[in-house]
């Protein structure tokens, strides 16, 4: 099929609840991607921070198509081997205790929501069952994961929203130690560098302080780290780079490097607070997504993240170098990366990237958002750098 084509039977047949870039696309390698027609795009998105290794990845293919030749799935009543590995796998790499997995980033937030008023209500009885977020953070679209979202935008259409959930500033200690002391509180959930909202990083003082205060209280710390975790941040989630313990850590995008997988890991306090019958998911842990996970967190050694970290200041670097641009700004960690513009708007910013061969996309109310796959090649940088280098000359 042409490009065309698909296009038009989306129009006749899909929903149209996305504000679609006006590309098909049909093939990658390595960082790049071709329409059916074949034309190249550099892409600096990732499938929105999850094709962790890129396109056409051999070893990766291998791995799924080695599972799913072998066994797809036999449902959470029975055990099998890529999921015992991968939970070994990611309790050792970040001293978190235990590890539920589920397949999406929403349903791992409302897991971890979930887990937070069990853990409040086994050891204090009702009462404590709010949870705080951040203005401005986002951690999905589901009914709960909507309320939980500090951004006022995402609170229509769908009333009745799930009770007990209150927004603070971000960066903001006294707004939040006002919060804690209303007594009602049972967890506090922050992304570490708000994605959706901005590639906004959160203060390390101020998330350091908010870890003790929750310690203190022994209110929960939940870090959603669906967009931040498996290497994006450049360590393998970005709570290693703050020094905290968090009780509970969200992850989805990005693990399993391009298939819907996520989770959450919980820490000593909280290991035991879901217990049989308490929660549960037909796909999660799949064996087929499992074994992909493996093979990406194989992939991420510390010197490939390393290499996440120096990749990013490259591009940060080089973007602010740019004299007489129409960047305002820009921020994030490793390969996430924001560039907030002075006057231009992200999505017309976004589409004329995408005309000259660079997909890119945007966040916030003012910002392009970088999410290039961990594995890009230094020469697929520069030339998506050389691209939004003339887009951004020309706004
Ligand atoms: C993308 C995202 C989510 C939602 O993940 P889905 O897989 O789309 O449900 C939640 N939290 C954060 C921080 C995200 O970036």
């Amino acid at each position: 099929m042409n490009s065309q084509q698909i296009k038009e039977l989306y129009a006749n047949y899909v929903m149209e609840t996305y504000a679609r870039f006006d590309v098909a696309l049909d093939r990658g390698e390595g960082a790049t991607l071709y329409s059916p027609e074949g034309k190249a795009y550099v892409d600096f998105t990732s499938g929105i921070g999850v094709c962790s290794l890129g396109y056409g990845n051999r070893g990766w293919a291998e791995a799924v198509m080695g599972q799913a030749l072998k066994l797809q799935h036999v449902s959470n009543l029975f055990y099998t081997e890529p999921g015992a590995r991968l939970a070994k796998a990611l309790v050792e790499r970040t001293g978190m205790s235990k590890v539920f997995f589920a397949n999406s980033g929403a349903e791992s937030n409302e897991g971890a929501i979930k887990l937070a008023r069990k853990y409040a209500r086994d050891k204090y009885g009702a009462g404590r069952e709010t949870i705080v977020t951040l203005v401005n953070s986002f951690h999905g679209r589901t009914i709960t994961s909507l309320a939980a979202t500090g951004q006022d935008v995402f609170h229509q259409h769908f009333f009745p929203f799930t009770e007990g959930f209150r927004h603070v500033p971000a960066n903001d200690y006294e707004a939040l130690k006002a919060e804690l002391a209303r007594g009602d509180v049972c967890a506090v959930m922050m992304e570490l560098v708000q994605g959706e909202g901005g590639v906004l990083p959160l203060d390390k003082e101020y998330v350091a302080k908010a870890a003790a205060l929750c310690r203190e209280k022994d209110v929960l710390l939940i870090c959603d780290e669906v967009q931040t975790g498996v290497g994006r941040t450049g360590t393998l989630f970005a709570f290693q780079q703050f020094d905290i313990e968090p009780d509970v850590v969200t992850f989805a995008k990005g693990i399993a490097g391009g298939l819907p997988f996520g989770g959450f890991l919980a820490g000593s306090r909280c290991e035991s607070s879901l217990t049989p019958g308490t929660h549960a998911t037909t796909f999660g842990g799949n064996p087929v997504c499992a074994a992909a996970a493996l093979y990406v967190l194989d992939t991420l050694t510390q010197e490939l993240l390393r290499d996440v970290a120096r990749k990013g200041a490259h591009i940060r670097a080089s973007i602010e170098s740019w004299s007489a641009s129409a960047v305002k700004q820009v921020r994030g960690m490793g390969l996430m990366i924001g560039v907030s513009l002075k006057d231009a708007k992200p999505a017309d910013a976004a589409a004329r990237c995408i005309e000259k061969g660079l997909l890119v996309l945007t966040a916030g109310s003012d910002a392009l958002r970088l999410l290039p796959p961990l594995t890009i090649s230094d020469e697929e940088i520069e030339k998506g750098l050389a691209i939004l280098k003339s887009v951004l000359g020309e706004l």
